[in-house]
C-alpha cells in the first residue's frame, strides 16, 4: 500500500467513527508518527498534505527535522529526560509526554531561555501498567496547580498510551478514563483542558469515540517500522 491509500484509509476510519459518535472530524487531529522513518517519508506526507508529525526521540529528531520540509510541525509523544529538554524545546511545538514535576521545571527553564512558550499535555498512565511512564490519575490532580504555574508552558490536555489489546473494545475503559480525569482537571484549574490525545493504530476509532481530540497514527500510515534502534531504548 502506498501512503496516499493508507492516508485515505486512515481519514476514512476516522470520518466513520466521528459518524458514529456524532462529532465533527474537524475536532480530531491526525498525528503522523514518523518515528524509525526517514524524513524522505516526512516530506512524501506533506506533499499529500499531512503537516503534524509526532517522533518519539530526540536523538532521532534533531536529524530528521531539519532534513525535512519546513511546513512540517511536530509533537514529541516519547519519555523524554531533563537532559534533553534543551533541544526538546527547540525542535517541538508541543510535548505530549510530560510525565513528572521535574520534567515540567526543567522544559519550563528550557522555554525561558529560548524566549518561547511550549505547548504542553501530561501523559497518564490510567491503567497503572509498570512499563509505561506517566502520571497516576491521583498524584496528578495533587500535583495539577505546581505544574500548571509553569509560566512558558501552556497546558491544553491530558494523553496516554493504551495497554496493548488485540480487541480495541478492551481499551475503550482506558480511554473513558483519561476524559473523565480530563473533566476532573479542567474542574480543579477553573480552565477548559481541551485536548485529549489518545488512540493509535488499532485502537482509533474507539478512542474518537470516548473523546480523543488527537489521534497519533504510525503504523498505518507509513506500514511497519524498520527497526533503527532499539524499541525499549528510553530517549
Ligand atoms: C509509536 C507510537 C504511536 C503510534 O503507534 P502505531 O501503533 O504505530 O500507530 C503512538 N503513540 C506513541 C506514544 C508511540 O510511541
Amino acid at each position: 500500500m502506498s501512503f496516499a491509500e493508507n492516508l485515505a484509509t486512515v481519514q476514512g476510519r476516522i470520518a466513520v467513527a466521528c459518524e458514529r459518535a456524532r462529532r465533527d472530524p474537524a475536532e480530531v487531529t491526525l498525528v503522523a508518527v514518523s518515528k524509525n522513518h526517514p524524513a524522505e517519508s516526512v516530506a512524501a506526507a506533506v506533499a499529500l498534505g499531512v503537516t503534524l508529525f509526532g517522533e518519539n526521540r530526540v536523538q532521532e529528531a534533531k536529524a530528521k527535522i531539519p532534513a525535512s520540509p519546513a511546513k512540517a510541525r511536530w509533537h514529541f509523544i516519547g519519555h523524554l529526560q531533563s537532559n534533553k529538554s534543551r533541544d526538546a524545546a527547540a525542535l517541538f511545538e508541543m510535548i505530549e509526554s510530560v510525565d513528572s514535576l521535574a520534567l515540567a521545571a526543567e522544559l519550563q527553564k528550557q522555554a525561558e531561555k529560548q524566549a518561547k512558550t511550549l505547548k504542553i499535555l501530561v501523559e497518564v498512565n490510567v491503567a497503572g501498567e509498570s512499563s509505561k511512564f506517566g502520571w497516576n490519575p491521583a498524584q496528578l490532580l495533587a500535583e495539577l496547580a505546581a505544574l500548571n504555574a509553569h509560566s512558558r508552558l501552556e497546558l491544553h490536555g491530558l494523553m496516554t498510551v493504551a495497554p496493548y489489546a488485540t480487541d480495541p473494545e478492551k481499551v475503550r475503559p482506558v480511554f473513558r478514563k483519561l476524559r473523565e480525569l480530563r473533566d476532573r482537571c479542567a474542574d480543579a484549574l477553573g480552565a477548559p483542558l481541551p485536548v485529549l490525545s489518545m488512540g493509535m493504530s488499532g485502537d482509533l476509532e474507539v478512542a474518537i469515540e470516548e473523546g480523543a481530540t488527537i489521534v497519533r497514527v504510525g503504523t498505518a500510515l507509513f506500514g511497519p517500522r524498520p527497526r533503527l534502534v532499539r524499541e525499549d531504548a528510553a530517549d
